[in-house]
């Protein structure tokens, strides 16, 4: 892959005031992220402070109330008519593509194999033959240790193992971005571990990535930059040692507090 150096270029991922709101709950307040290419973003924050609200906007499975989000320079969508933004469904495909998402619960599907749940999206959306698509499927699978699950039903795997195969499964999409969003959070214990080496092993591929997680100690190793989420707002923003270890705001240090 040849890539510019990253002074060259602008941000991969761009956010401009995004604002978030259910009916009268304003959830997300004005977000203004940059998201350099091969950075890593660690997002801490409360439960229902709307961090799964952000990254459900960043893969577009939530529209955004305001504000606006350019991948790799392109804004996405056209202005509508109340500051809201416009997705043609169209547009949205493509840029699913691009951002790849891994999910607290894994969403696997039940009736399909390890290998056709790879498989599914590279057949669905991307188009790719068959057998194309289990070659590249199965090449994912090994890389994040399941070379033998390739038939196992997601109910004859561990939790650890099922979200081995929703990684697999991001990563067939070629994606530019990947977002986890409590990857390990449903995981037990003794499992835990076993996905974040391989999250550990995309960040030393060189990744862009955004993950929200409880585990600091993992965040504080893994991310180039860490904000805290709360009020619907970044609250703290900077590297892991500033946030996670010198924390400024009251707020942050309350948190810390009781997580560690
Ligand atoms: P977190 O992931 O930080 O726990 P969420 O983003 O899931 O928080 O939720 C933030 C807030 O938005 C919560 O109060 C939640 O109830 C609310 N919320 C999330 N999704 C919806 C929805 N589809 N409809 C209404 N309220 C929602
Ligand atoms: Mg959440």
């Amino acid at each position: 892959m040849t890539k510019l150096p990253l002074q060259a270029q602008g941000p991969l991922l761009e956010v401009q005031n995004l604002r978030k709101s259910f009916g009268p709950h304003e959830v997300l307040r004005g977000i203004d992220l940059a998201v350099m290419s091969g950075e890593r973003v660690a997002i801490i924050g409360g439960s229902g402070s709307g961090k799964s609200t952000l990254l459900r906007c960043l893969n577009f499975m939530e529209v955004p109330t305001q504000g606006r989000i350019a991948l790799d320079g392109r804004l996405l969508g056209r202005p509508g008519r109340d500051g809201s933004t416009v997705y043609p469904e169209g547009e949205l495909c493509g840029v699913r593509r691009r951002v790849g998402m891994v999910f607290q619960q894994f969403n696997l599907f039940p009736h399909m194999t390890a290998v056709e749940n790879v498989m599914e999206a590279l057949v669905t959306v991307k188009g790719a033959p068959r057998r194309q698509a289990r070659a590249r499927a199965e090449a994912e699978l090994g890389k994040v240790g399941l070379g033998d699950k390739h038939d196992a039903y997601p109910s004859r795997l561990s939790g650890g193992q099922q979200q081995r195969v929703a990684i697999a499964r991001a990563l067939a999409m070629d994606p530019e971005i990947l977002l986890f969003d409590e990857p390990t959070s449903s995981l037990d214990p003794e499992l835990v571990g076993e996905v974040l080496r391989v999250i550990r092993g995309l960040a030393e591929e060189g990744r862009t990535m955004l993950l929200v997680t409880h585990e600091l100690g993992f965040a504080y190793h893994f991310a180039t930059k860490v904000v805290f989420l709360a009020d619907g707002r970044f609250y703290e923003v900077g590297t892991p040692d500033e946030v996670l270890k010198h924390p400024r705001g009251e707020r942050t240090r309350t948190f810390l507090a009781r997580h560690s």
